[in-house]
């Protein structure tokens, strides 16, 4: 029996692994690229954050996020981490839950994974396209431009729209469609916000510590505390990420406060303001030490006070401002950045009309989906790999009965 499988990154390969565990079947990998796990390669900044100890199933997200549940738990961190033990990679995790690999390098990943499926009952095409799907009696029937290809079960692990440079492309939703199978509307995840605020671009590349608050028509929407990048647009990193997903997706105001120094009450920086003051610095210095330079510098030009000023020349009133700025910085948000720089995407293919408890469609049997192309999307923290991991696996166990 033959598995045909569509999609060699991160989902794709777990799934050839897991139904080549069978020596009976023989495992047909078919991806567009010139190389598998080319987007994996991008992951956690080069790192790949590849799961997180943390993992619960309400970091987990969709039209019926409880259809992940078995594959999470049926395959969930531990069983994870000894299944990458066994095909060769250690792993390390960090304080804050997230695991990477030990050599810090996501083509460790990439390469024990590649590696691995170098097995005799194992085929992978590369710049393999597939660009239809033909269901018959026999199975299925694969065509990518002048060849063919057919096998006795598919499992689709096309992954999504989302980081389209990367290799995220509608593929998957298509040849699915010509299926019979329907998908939610897409939206960008973990993704950085823009902002209106003229000034955003002179903070370009600064990154510092911030509680950050989402409110939405003046009205908490969410929370989130960590590490915050200022880009040329709006504001990412993963303390945006975090709570990316739905921000901006209705009508109304949004803005985010940003607290930079969480740690601080406002009476302790008032205190360390006014001790400022009683130096000899400029305006421009004011808040040199506490805070990355430009970053202070455009507190206190946004608080309204002169930068030719002297420290000693600000009034109680001035020092309050400039405190108001730092803890409670308001940013008007406008929309999400789009597909290209977003690390997941909201939304896919209808899960309803697969099964969970084998990944199987309930429209056309033998058919398979798993990863990223089903209305499943994770957390900011290794929750995107760890559904690939899990879900691709399952898929993969079940093909690969005979
Ligand atoms: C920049 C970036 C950083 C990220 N960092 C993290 C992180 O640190 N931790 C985390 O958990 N998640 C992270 N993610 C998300 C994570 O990478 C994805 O959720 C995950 O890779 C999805 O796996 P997948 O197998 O479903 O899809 P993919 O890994 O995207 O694989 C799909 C594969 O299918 C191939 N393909 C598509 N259509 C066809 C076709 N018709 N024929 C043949 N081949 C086809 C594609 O070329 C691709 O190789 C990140 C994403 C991005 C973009």
């Amino acid at each position: 029996m033959v598995v045909g499988i569509i999609g060699g990154g991160a989902s794709g390969m777990a799934a050839a692994l897991a139904a080549a565990e069978n020596s009976n079947i023989e495992v047909l990998l078919l991806e567009r690229q010139a190389r598998v796990g080319r987007k994996l390669l991008a992951t956690g900044n080069g790192r790949c954050n590849l799961s997180n100890i943390h993992i619960t199933p309400s970091s987990y997200h969709g039209e019926n996020p409880s259809f992940s549940h078995y594959a999470l738990s049926k395959y969930d961190v531990s069983d994870t981490l000894k299944w990458f033990a066994d095909l060769g990679l250690y792993t390390v995790t960090e304080e804050n839950g997230r695991i990477y690999p030990y050599s810090d390098q996501a083509n460790s990943v990439v390469d024990v994974l590649r590696l691995s499926l170098l097995k005799p009952n194992i085929t992978v095409l590369l710049g393999a396209e597939v660009q239809r799907i033909k269901k018959d009696e026999q199975g299925f029937l694969l065509s990518c431009g002048d060849a063919s290809y057919r096998c006795d079960k598919l499992i689709v692990a096309c992954g999504g729209l989302a980081g389209t440079k990367l290799g995220g492309s509608m593929s998957g939703y298509k040849l699915l469609a010509k299926l019979g199978h329907k998908s939610t509307k897409l939206r960008p995840s973990l993704v950085q916000i823009k902002t209106s605020w003229p000034a955003i671009a002179s903070l370009k590349g600064v990154r510092a510590n911030c509680a950050i608050r989402i409110l939405h028509n003046e009205k908490v929407f969410a929370r989130s505390c960590g590490e915050l990048q200022f880009t040329e647009f709006g504001i990412s990193g993963p303390v945006v990420f975090e709570i990316s997903r739905d921000v901006c997706s209705a009508d109304g105001s949004w803005n985010a406060i940003l607290d930079m120094l969480p740690d601080w009450s406002d009476e302790r920086l008032l205190k360390w303001l006014r001790a400022r003051r009683e130096t000899s610095l400029s305006v421009q210095e004011l808040l040199t030490g506490l805070l990355h330079n430009r970053l202070g510098r455009v507190l206190i030009q946004s608080a309204g006070i002169s930068m030719s000023k002297q420290c000693a020349e600000l009034s109680d009133y001035e020092l309050q401002s400039i405190c108001t700025g730092v803890k409670c910085f308001e940013l008007a948000l406008t929309e999400p950045m789009g597909m290209d720089s977003a690390q997941v995407t909201a939304g896919g293919i209808l899960t309803e009309q697969f099964d969970d408890k084998t990944m199987e469609s309930r429209l056309v049997s033998g058919l398979y989906c798993c990863g990223e192309l089903l209305d499943i999307d994770g957390d900011c923290g290794g929750y995107n790999l760890q559904w690939a991991w899990s879900s691709g696996r399952l898929a993969g166990h079940s093909a690969g009965k005979e």
